[in-house]
Parts: C-alpha cells; structure tokens; sequence
C-alpha cells in the first residue's frame, strides 16, 4: 500500500448513508434512483436524456451499437487514451483510424483529423484526455462539415467546459465513466448523454437485454415479471447500473462543484511547486477554469527517454508514492500491432510524448505536506538522472 496512492476516491458519510439507504429499501436494481442519477448528470452536460450503464466502456460499446456502425466503416480516433476508446470501435468490427495529438494540449489535432477523412469514415470519436477539453468546437465543426457522426468520449472530463459548452455537449452523444479514479464514482459504472430520443431508446433497451422501455414505478419488473420483462426487441446486454451505484452516483454529483474544487486547488499546489522546472512540462489549458482535473500529468523533457521515465516511477513508488505512466500508446499495444500492423514512429508526436509522461498523485483530500513530499522525492529522482548522464 502506497503512503500516498496514485487516487482515492472521495466517500463523505453522505455516500455511505445513500448507499445504506438502499440497502434498506431492498431495492437494488431499476428504481427511482437510476431515473435522478439520469436526470443529474443529463442536466450536467446540458443533455435531454442520461442512460446509466455498467461502466464507461459499456456505454461506448452502446453507442456504437446503436449508431450502427459496423464493418467497413473507419472510426477517426486518438492514439493517446486509455483503451476502451478504441476497443469499442472493435467490438462493433469497425476500423480505428488513429490521427496523431497537438502537442500541448494532448488531444487528436483537428488538421490531422481532416485528413484522415475518406469515403468509408463513419465516425470521429474524440476524447478529453486528463480533462482537457481543447480543440473540441474545432473537431466538432469538423464532423458537421463532413457530415461525420462525433462521439465524445468524455471520461476524463465530467463538469469541465470549453468556450462556455459543458463536457458531454459536443457530439451527437457523449459517454461518461464512473471508475473510482475519476471526478466522481459509483464503483463501476457510466452515463450516455444525447439529445436524440431514437439513440436514447435504443441504448435504454439494449443496455436492458433488448427489452422495450419499461415503466420504473412500484416493483422492480424482473420481481413482479409484468410488463413485458420476457419480451426482447432486439439483442441486447446487460449494462444496467444497479441502484446502489446508482445513489452513490447521485451523493457524488450532488457534491461535483465541491469536489471539482477540491481536484483544482490539488493542481494549483502542483503548478506553484513545479512551475519553474527546467526539465518538466505541466499540464497546458488555455483556460484554468474550464478544466476537470482528471489526473496530474507531467511530461520529461527530451533529454529523458522510455528508461529514465519508468525508472524515475520506480523510485517514486520505492518510496510508497503511487505513480504511472499514462498513457502508452494505442497502435503500440500488443494487439493492435499485430491486428493492425502499425511500426514505432507511425504516430511521432503521440509516441514521444507518451514516453516521457508520469501520473502523480492526484485526489482531493491531497495535502500541501503530501505535495510537497512527492514534489522533493520526485527531485531526488531527477537529480538522480542528471548524475547518470553525467557519468
Ligand atoms: C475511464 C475511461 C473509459 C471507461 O472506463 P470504464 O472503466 O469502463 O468505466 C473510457 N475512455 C476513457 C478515455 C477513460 O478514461
């Protein structure tokens, strides 16, 4: 166990309550808590409908699914995310199309964007990468130009805005995820947002095994099986989100511009220490205030490689501070290698600076004493590094 992990959810007595509370009403699933979670995090990302799912990957799987894309269709996405924002183009047999980042803001770089287009482009799936919402009125006229579809994959960035539009606004539907590490949590769980009804009820049926909408009022529908429970429109899954992920979801939003606060005044504590470090990068947004701070990401300069990176998180973890490398590359996993054939150097901007990152310890409650600690052993390190060159 880490002194200081890498995050930690932020569970109040109110969290514990909400979840206790259902408990108590023995209803566990498909209740009058799933419908306000909705309603919340909807009303959040300036959305008509929220559909509640098992996670964030979930969702986009859904979505994809609903949108129906398929096989043949090409996905324009980002090298530099985490996974499931190209795994999902996969489940439904579509083709990623990975475009490389703006080197600041760490996002797909909208000019690249534009030329990956090509006849058989179905898609953009654009993700807010640690929170950072940059370039996305860019990417979004894009897609309108093209007549492309945009899904925001907006995991990373719950409560952020850009030029005044929320997080979620963006494309023809959003999906947000509930992981503990992120903004707020419900264990495992995640949200569609949109404002197309036909999309809305298609991913409601699907993330509930293909069943017509159902009415929520008095039992759970599975215990009284009325209302058509056993009968299934389409094929479905279960990706529902039960009604304890579900509380704890609505106890969290109910405290998000608190906790959002909280995450901003940890970055501030960070930037202040580091701010004149020779051989880091902080985090670029054009606009504090509009950020959601996901995670506290700084990049090496390029006197330093993959092996002075990961050996500089070994030594932060030698002394019980929590620290990754976030992220490697997509195109470079194992798999899509393979599957996809890409070579080291197809993407260069990504891949460098994907080598040179570090994830520092990034929650709330983190104190300016605990800053300051990981701050002086991360400069253990680097003096460190400088010595070994030297040498
Ligand atoms: C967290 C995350 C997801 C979804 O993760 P789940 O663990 O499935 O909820 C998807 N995309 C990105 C970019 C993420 O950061």
């Amino acid at each position: 166990m880490n002194v200081i992990p890498l995050s930690m959810p932020d569970i109040t007595d109110a969290e514990i309550q909400a979840v206790v509370d259902v408990l108590r009403s023995r209803r566990l699933s498909i209740g009058p808590r799933q419908a306000r979670f909705e309603e919340m995090v909807a009303e959040r990302a300036g959305r008509r409908h929220g559909i509640a799912v098992s996670s964030g990957t979930a969702g986009l799987h859904l979505v994809m699914q609903a949108l129906g894309i398929g096989p043949g269709d090409e996905v324009i996405t980002t090298p530099f995310s985490f996974i499931a924002s190209a795994n999902c183009i996969l489940y439904v047999g579509a083709t990623p199309v990975f475009v490389d980042i703006d080197p600041r803001s760490l996002n797909m770089d909208p000019a690249n964007i534009e030329a990956a287009i090509t006849e058989r482009t179905k898609a953009i799936l654009a993700v807010e990468v640690f929170g950072n919402t940059a370039h996305m009125d860019a990417i979004a006229k894009i897609a309108q130009a093209h007549e492309l579809v945009l899904i925001e994959d907006c995991c990373e960035g719950l409560g952020g805005r850009h030029r005044g539009r929320p997080v979620g606004s963006f494309g023809r539907v959003g999906v947000f995820g509930f992981y503990p590490n992120k903004q707020i949590t419900t264990g495992e769980g995640g949200m569609i947002v949109t404002d197309d009804d036909h999309l809305a009820a298609a991913c409601r049926s699907m993330r509930n095994q293909g069943r017509t909408d159902l009415e929520i009022r008095g039992d759970t529908p599975a215990l009284s099986t009325g209302h058509g429970w056993l009968e299934h429109v389409r094929l479905g899954y279960n990706y529902r989100l039960s009604e304890i992920g579900c509380a704890l979801g609505i106890a969290q939003m109910e405290r998000l511009d608190e906790i959002l606060e909280a995450r901003r005044r940890v970055a501030n504590l960070y930037i202040q220490k580091l701010m004149d470090w020779q051989d880091l990068m902080l985090p670029t947004v054009e606009s504090p205030t509009d950020m959601s701070w996901f995670v506290f990401v700084v990049r090496l300069n390029d006197l330093y490689g993959p092996v002075e990176r990961d050996r500089i998180i070994a030594g932060l973890r030698r002394h019980d501070i929590g620290s990754a490398n976030y992220f490697p590359c997509i195109h470079l996993q194992p798999f899509y290698r393979e599957r996809f054939g890409y070579e080291r150097g197809a993407l260069p901007v990504a891949e460098s600076v994907s080598q040179r990152c570090i994830a520092l310890p990034f929650f709330n409650s983190l104190d300016e004493t605990q800053v300051e600690l990981i701050v002086h052993t991360l400069s253990v390190m680097l003096q460190r590094e400088q010595l070994m060159r030297k040498a």
